[in-house]
């Protein structure tokens, strides 16, 4: 790994930069699963660039990921925002620890291949899907991040959709994100816990009730298989995952080629029908788990759907209701 910045006296600032995220970043996952990628890092990445010019790479807030020969080449820009810097420090590396680099790591589904965290590559259609959540994904990782390394309340941010960042380029995909995050999580006894379980790691395995992850969402990405799909899928109608991603991902598509970052020029109405989607696998899920009996009583189930249902509101009031 060779790190390069255009103005060589930044070199050592950059340098303990880039390892501190590093160390924080380790700290919010499981130890076995934080050793693995640390020790791939040297073998991922060839190059980071970093400008210290932003206008160099475009201005804003900006980095970039290209993989060249199997290895990863970064490029971000730095500002005088500390935080935001390492924000986009985190989130590049976020991208790295997402793809598998040897084929063992790859998962295959008739003809669908594992790309980068939940982006999955149709082969015989030649067409990504995915890759809205994947970065997305990122963006929530670099903010657990570095709430976690602030003793702040991760809660606040993945429950409330609270933090004080200017980057908000993705911001009402991060929201979607972050719901089915939630709608994914395992515990089906107490309320979303993200600050009680940053501890053991984000994608720890609960003991309880049949050893699933905290959230299906987080161990599918971060083991780049299918079990996210087949899980909404299940409790919806077949396909309609991969209908969610595409539609996302067309929507991403038109907001790279606006060059305002801070008002988005997104369609609404895609935005509030994956929000029912969301809705629509939570409430099935939660009806199955109370029939089968993982759900103790229809109090909790309702509870459950109650705190659910204010985070879908507090989403739709900041980007679909306007
Ligand atoms: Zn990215």
């Amino acid at each position: 790994m060779r790190l390069v910045t255009v103005d060589p006296k930044e070199y050592n600032k950059e340098i303990d930069r880039f390892n501190n995220s590093v160390i924080a970043l380790q700290n919010i996952f499981t130890k076995r699963y934080a050793s693995k990628f640390t020790e791939e890092l040297d073998d991922k990445i060839s190059k980071i660039t970093v400008y210290t010019d932003r206008t160099l790479i475009g201005g804003g807030y900006y980095g970039d990921t290209n993989i060249i020969n199997g290895r990863f080449n970064i490029r971000y820009g730095t500002s005088d925002d500390l935080k935001q810097n390492t924000f986009i420090t985190i989130h590049e590396l976020a991208h790295v620890i997402l793809t598998p680099i040897n084929k063992s790591e790859m998962k295959e589904l008739n003809g669908i291949v594992s790309s980068q965290g939940i982006t999955k590559l149709d082969k015989k259609e030649n067409e990504f899907y995915g890759i809205a959540f994947t970065e997305s994904f990122c963006n929530i990782i670099a903010k657990i991040t570095i709430i976690n390394r602030e003793h702040d309340s991760i809660d606040s941010y993945m429950v409330n959709g609270l933090h004080n960042y200017v980057y908000n380029y993705y911001e009402p995909f991060e929201d979607l994100t972050r719901l089915l995050i939630i709608a994914s999580v395992n515990d089906y006894i107490h309320d979303y816990k993200f600050d009680d379980i940053i501890s053991k790691g984000i994608n720890m395995i609960l003991d309880n009730p049949i050893n699933r992850p905290y959230s299906t969402f987080i161990n599918s990405a971060l083991d780049n298989d299918f079990s996210m799909e087949e899980e909404f899928d299940s409790f919806t109608t077949k396909g309609e995952f991969r209908r969610m991603c595409q539609e996302l991902d067309d929507e991403m598509l038109k907001i790279d080629i606006n060059e305002d970052i801070t008002t988005p020029n997104y369609d609404k109405t895609v935005f509030d029908s994956q929000l029912i989607k969301i809705e629509t696998y939570y409430f099935n899920k939660l009806e199955y788990l109370n029939r089968k009996g993982y759900i103790q009583n229809t109090e909790i189930k309702e509870k459950l759907w109650n705190t659910f249902e204010e985070i879908v509101s507090s989403i739709r009031n900041k980007f679909i209701v306007l």
